[in-house]
This record gives structure tokens, sequence and C-alpha cells, in this order.
């Protein structure tokens, strides 16, 4: 199947920014910082002009201007490989199972690129886990870690760029999404559980290597046990397995209820929770907002933090949107010390969903080193 990049943004965004002249003309080796002239969105903290490896495709592309790239998305279920080539309007990702041993992650990359390899200048490569100097430290799910960029470089011949999912999602989303104009993006993904991602002028920062494991900031002590086996995490109440673990206890309570009703054999999952709460069920809802509440009490700590222009949600659960984010938002004007005296942080759905990966992996591979 394939897929345009296009598709549900925002009207100035499109894939072809990634193809653009300026975009490609930087990855040779332009100066990437950003403008400081009037904002762009409006509000404190806004940049200017967008950077000039981030413009947007216009009218009369140079074709003597050419740049290809491998972008890979490794998660936890899938692994999505794509060429992304300017002189196209989209790109088509083969996708196939997330190797079951860590150490097979970047064969199974180099397998499914060296087809789509021709011409290439570089590889990104966006991988859920923890991501340190081109290696991957630590998957969730999976034993040990293992070297990404180095073998990967050596069966493609090209520069191979690795970061974290979240991370990379952040870049796409301030880079080109729902963030774009934003100096400082927080990007919030909300799935199985919490990542983050903090984007500066456009740069991942990432601390001292893994900045943004915002999922195991502790909200409840006194909480679930989390996946990383501490109690109360930030993920373990406000993230698709809070969803599902309330979907469970809602079908124990109500045998008849929707929940009950729609779960599959496999038992009720936080899909159907979603779906009863957005079909107006009443006990669904009152648990769907109690997690959407808890994800705002985290954001509020986010924000006590970082205070970032931004915060953009992006993941499975985050794309239920509106729903999710209204009483999220609440939360976070409810729990945010001095909240009457400050402008509330804007709270935005991401633009990218699941491909926001890839398209970071893809701008990650064409940004100079
Ligand atoms: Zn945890």
């Amino acid at each position: 199947m394939m897929f345009l990049l296009g598709d549900s943004l925002p009207m100035r965004v499109s894939y072809n920014f990634i193809l653009s002249n300026s975009y490609f003309h930087h990855a040779k080796g332009r100066d990437r910082s950003v403008g400081t002239g009037p904002s762009r969105l409006g509000g404190e903290g806004s940049v200017g002009p967008a950077p000039p490896w981030i413009t947007w495709f216009a009218e009369g592309v140079d074709e003597e201007v050419g740049m290809a790239v491998i972008a890979a998305d490794c998660g936890g279920t899938n692994l999505s490989v794509a060429r992304v080539d300017r002189a196209t309007e989209g790109f088509e990702p083969i996708v196939v199972e997330t190797p079951p041993d860590a150490a097979q992650i970047p064969g199974a990359i180099a397998e499914l690129a060296r087809p789509l390899a021709s011409g290439i200048e570089a590889a990104g490569v966006s991988i859920a886990g923890l991501v340190a100097g081109g290696d991957l430290v630590w998957m969730p799910h999976r034993d040990g870690g293992t070297p990404i960029a180095g073998p990967l470089s050596a069966a493609l011949g090209v520069p191979v760029s690795v970061d974290n999912d979240a991370n990379l999602a952040g870049l796409a989303e301030a880079t080109a999404g729902a963030g774009l104009g934003h100096r400082m993006v927080l990007m919030v993904t909300v799935g199985t559980g919490i990542g983050g991602g903090l984007v500066i002028h456009g740069q991942v920062e990432h601390g001292r290597g893994f900045l943004g494991e915002i999922g195991h900031t502790t909200v409840d002590p006194a909480g679930p046990i989390c996946s990383c086996g501490r109690p109360g995490c930030w993920e373990a109440l406000a993230s698709g397995t809070a969803l599902d673990r309330a979907a469970i206890e809602l079908a124990a309570a109500q045998p008849e209820g929707p929940v009950a009703r729609s779960a599959s054999p496999e038992g009720p999952s936080g899909k159907d929770l979603v779906d009863a709460a957005l079909s107006g069920d009443p006990a669904a809802k009152v648990a769907f907002e109690q997690i959407a509440a808890h994800f705002g009490r985290g954001l509020a700590n986010m924000v006590a933090v970082f205070d970032p222009d931004v915060i953009v949600v992006g993941g499975g659960v985050g794309s239920v949107g509106e729903p999710f984010l209204a009483p999220a938002r609440r939360a976070l004007e409810s729990w945010l010390n001095g909240s009457e005296h400050r402008s509330p942080t804007p709270v935005v759905a991401a633009a990218f969903g699941t491909r926001a990966g890839i398209v970071g992996a893809a701008l990650l591979a064409g940004a100079p080193t």
C-alpha cells in the first residue's frame, strides 16, 4: 500500500517538504540554524522562519538536486523500511515482523533495504528502545542490545544514524507536523507505554543520552505495577496498558455491558473501552476520562519541568484525539502549580500518527552530521 505523507496533515504540510530543494541542499552542508524573526504561529517561544532544511516543497523543484535515503522504523511489533527519494511523491514501506532477537535487527533491516538502496546517500533508523552512539542498548521484550549503525553502514555502504522512536517522532512533528513553528516541542507518544522526545530549535535533545523516558516518572506510588517493575509510573496509569486494565475490570463488573459484549475471545481490550466510551456508555466514559485525567496530571509534571511551547500527543491512544485530550487538558490546568497565572500550554494531536517514526528516520538520515 502506497502512502503519502500528505494524508490528513495540516494544510501547509505535505510529504514533499522532505523532498524540498532547501532540505536536501542543507543535507549537503548548509547551516541548520533556525530563524528568530516574527512568530509563524504566534505566542512566546515560537520561532520565525522555518529552518532552511525544513522548508517544504515549493514549485519548481530543481531536478539536478537529488538525494535518496533509506528510512527504517523498528517497533516492538513491526519493522518498516522504505526508500525516501526526492524524485518521488511518496513512499511505500515494506513491513515485516520485528525479529524476536535484538541481534537480528540490523540484518533484517539490511535485507529489506538492499534492493532499495541504489544511489542512496544515507540511512536513518528509528527504534523503540534506548539508543546510544548508534547502538541499541535496550529494547522492551528483547534480550540485550545490539550494534545497529556499524553493521548497517557496512551492509549498505552509507552513513547510518539511529535514534529512539519517540525522539524521531518529535523531530518529525517539530519539523513538519503539529509542532511546526514552535521553539520547544515536547512529543509524548501514548501507546502500550508512554514515550517522550524533546526537540529544541529543530534538534532532538538527548541529555546525557536517554532524555525522554517520561513514562516512568512516578505519578502514584500506590498505583499499579508498571512494566518496569515499579509501582505507579505515569504509563501504568495513563497508557494503552491502563485502558486494557480498565476494560478487563469494567467487563468483570458489568458482564452484560458493551465492553464485555464487544470483547474478542482473547478478552476485553482498551479499544473496547474506548469504543464504548465514545458511543456514550456512562461507565466506560468515566473509566476512560479517569485515565485521560491521569495523563493530564503527568503532563502537568512535564510542564512544571520543561514548560514547552507545545505538547504534541501521538501514538495509538493519542490518535483518539479530542475525547482523550480534552479531559487531559482540564487535569493539566487543575494540577499545574500557578496555572491561573500563566497561559495554558497548547496540547495538540500529532499530525503524522504511526508514520512519525519513519518520517523522523528519513529526516535524521538527511540531516547533516
Ligand atoms: Zn515504569
